[in-house]
């Protein structure tokens, strides 16, 4: 079964053609500035990718876009389009409505757009890639497969903010999680090399790319995350400011003279390794700065590796231990020098860094020592491979329901 995978942003749309019996990738690509007159979309696999300076108005145009370059050209990666057999989209907010990933209907998409007040930038694009497919793959079925979901196991008392309850009854204020896909499938794979049964461990799973979250996963079930009602909360980020005593808001609001979406955008775009060391959000960047003496870059550094080193201590308290800390995304697969700090000095809790073994490059790796209690392991994501994994299983099974009736 080929299964097209859409993760539509605001202004962008990412795909992969994936081919789920076989694991072929058959092609992707990214239409980035949709709606803007740089509009461009890249298409290729990493090394033959194409770019390509292209009209692209809305979500609708870019699918078009999208669909043409997958048929066309000596490369093309399929012949027609009716052999795309089903679509998944990644949707960021499924609220307290799905806590699994679902065949998209008129009642589906009705909730998306519900929900659309608790991540407007999101989920609204994601219905205007839903649309899209609608309208040129008619009748091809589509799934929705969301970052929250993986989170609906989280008990009342980690969900809960300590607010009047009001609140949450009058606007669903909760803890929602985000990331939940990679959160999802690096807790499998990391469950895969150890070859235990995932049911039977308790796990740490650290997602550190530009946007960061951590979770414990006891037993299989997830019981708590950083992130909470938005991806602000938690970890410090690229440009994200994570976990901050909430009365710092009202006060640089009155001293600064913001308003809310001024307040909102300094603490998602203008925080975290860039807010601190004014150079980047870039790990890399901030990295060589600090190699340079850098000092507010050095102090970025460290209070990067140090918000991650909280949330394990927070966790193995959480589930009574830990089994092993799986790492993935960007500085957590590639960051040699971050993972030192963020286990350095947790030797007493028996989680322990092997030096030798840290500096590898490689794919699914174990980075502990030999007679580390507790293992760390690195894990490449790969969110687009869950979503036309839950993709395939859920057409698969209408079908089989189908013939059967
Ligand atoms: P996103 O959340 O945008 O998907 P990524 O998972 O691609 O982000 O992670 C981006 C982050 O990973 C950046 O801060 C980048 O500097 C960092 N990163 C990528 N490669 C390396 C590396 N080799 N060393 C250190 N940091 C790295």
């Amino acid at each position: 079964m080929n299964v097209l995978v859409i993760n539509a942003g605001s202004s962008s749309l990412k795909y992969q053609l994936i081919n789920v019996e076989t694991h072929t990738l058959m092609a992707k690509g990214i239409c980035e500035r949709v709606g803007s007159a740089q509009a461009f979309h890249k298409h290729g696999l990493d090394e033959n990718e194409v770019v390509i300076d292209a009209k692209m108005a809305n979500h609708d145009d870019a699918m078009a876009l999208v669909l043409d370059s997958l048929v066309s050209g000596d490369d093309a990666a399929i012949s027609s389009l009716s052999e795309i057999d089903a679509v998944g989209h990644r949707i960021v907010q499924g609220g307290k409505y799905f806590d699994r990933s679902v065949l998209i209907d008129d009642d589906v998409i009705a909730k998306i757009d519900e929900l659309a007040e608790l991540a407007p930038l999101h989920n609204g694009a994601a219905l205007m890639g839903i649309h899209a497919c609608q309208k040129h793959m008619p009748g091809v079925p589509m799934v929705a497969v969301f970052d929250t979901s993986f989170f609906q196991t989280l008990p009342p008392k980690a969900y809960m903010y300590p607010l009047p309850y009001e609140l949450y009854e009058k606007y669903a204020i909760r803890k929602y999680g985000a990331h939940g896909t990679s959160h999802r499938y690096i807790s499998e794979r990391a469950a895969a090399v150890l070859d235990e049964p995932l049911e039977d461990l308790k796990l740490i799973t650290l997602h550190l790319g530009n946007g960061c979250s951590a979770s414990a996963i006891d037993h299989g079930v997830a019981v708590d995350t950083s992130m909470g009602l938005t991806p602000l909360d938690g970890l410090m980020m690229g440009t994200r400011c994570g976990a901050i005593d909430p009365a710092i808001v009202p006060f640089v609001m009155e001293h600064e003279n913001l308003t809310a979406a001024e307040m909102n955008d300094l603490m998602n775009k203008q925080s975290g390794l860039l807010g601190i060391s004014g150079v980047s959000n870039d790990l890399r960047s901030v990295r060589s700065a600090s190699e340079e003496g850098n000092e507010r870059a050095m102090l970025a550094y460290d209070m990067f590796s140090n918000s991650v080193k909280k949330y394990i201590g927070q966790y193995i308290a959480v589930m009574g231990g830990v089994d092993a800390i799986v790492l993935t995304a960007g500085v957590g697969e590639n960051c040699e020098k971050m993972r030192r700090m963020i286990f350095s000095g947790l030797q007493p809790l028996g989680i322990v860094l092997d030096e030798e073994k840290n500096r590898h490059r490689g794919f699914e790796r174990i980075i502990s020592t030999d007679d580390s209690a507790v293992q760390i392991i690195i894990i490449p994501t790969n969110e687009e491979y869950m979503i036309a994994r839950d993709t395939y299983e859920i057409v698969h099974d209408q079908e089989v329901g189908i013939s059967a009736q």
